[in-house]
């Protein structure tokens, strides 16, 4: 595969936290419209891959494109705002002060996108993570399902190309972690977006992914392709 032919193309991919190697000649290509599961022990990287991804952090070596675009290498980077990717993190990450709808219109509001179309697209978000009746609640008011479905309705606003999940679920208990796996699930497949998804969870992996990446060592260490006996929801 060329880098124009897929989503997202890591090539080369090292990253060390003060000399400590993290990512080691890491290489990774999602297609697009793909769900990538991405498991591996704690402490493996999964989330510093993330970061590198969503432009929070540059690597050292290698180069990430996002279709044919170069996003970053070691001396060059795209900066996060403009990067058209959402994230979705496991604490949530929602801004206390504000309400559900201000928090969902943040990426809008930074856009610059008009307010009449602000409002109807943070209802539309809201109205597919069937929260539309939480919209003037605090986060506070809400249980961590709903603060999540926030966070998610947030990360989908803008229609990103890219949509990034860090371990989004584990905060929940195991009842709710089913329903909103498929949920998670359904919304992908609707809007075809792109999507590298880290979870501790094979099930998880399974319901939602494509393919499944296995991270160890700083790099990828197994790929296995989810087939639809295996749970996944179409
Ligand atoms: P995972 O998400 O797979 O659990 P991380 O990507 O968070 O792993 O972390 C990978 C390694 O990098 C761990 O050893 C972690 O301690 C280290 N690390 C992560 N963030 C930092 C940081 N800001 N400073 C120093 N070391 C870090
Ligand atoms: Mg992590």
């Amino acid at each position: 595969m060329t880098p124009s032919s897929c989503a997202i193309s890591l090539q080369g991919i090292h990253y060390a936290f003060a000399g400590n190697t993290v990512l080691n000649a890491l290489d990774l290509k999602v297609e697009s419209g793909e769900v990538v599961a991405l498991l591996g022990p704690s402490g493996c990287g999964k989330s510093t891959l993330l970061k590198l991804l969503a432009g929070l952090l540059q690597p050292q070596r290698g180069e990430i494109y996002f279709g044919s675009q170069r996003v970053a290498s070691a001396n060059s980077m795209l900066p996060p705002e403009q990067r058209d990717l959402g994230m979705v993190f496991q604490d949530y990450a929602l801004w206390p002060h504000m309400s559900v709808a201000q928090n969902v219109d943040f990426p809008l509001r930074m856009r610059k996108i008009p307010l009449s179309e602000r409002q109807l697209r943070v209802r539309t978000a809201l109205d597919r993570v069937g929260l539309t009746e939480m919209a003037n609640r605090k986060p506070s008011d809400l249980s961590g399902g709903q603060q999540q479905r926030v966070a998610l309705a947030r990360a989908i606003v803008a229609g990103p190309q890219i949509l990034l999940f860090d371990e989004p679920l584990s905060n929940l208990d195991s009842e709710l972690r089913e329903t909103l796996c498929r949920e998670i699930a359904g919304l992908l497949r609707q809007s075809g977006t792109t999507a590298v998804y880290v979870t501790h969870d094979r099930h998880e992996a399974e319901l939602l992914a494509d393919r499944i990446v296995h991270l160890s060592f700083g790099a990828v260490s197994a790929i296995r392709t989810v087939t639809s006996s295996s749970g996944k929801s179409t």
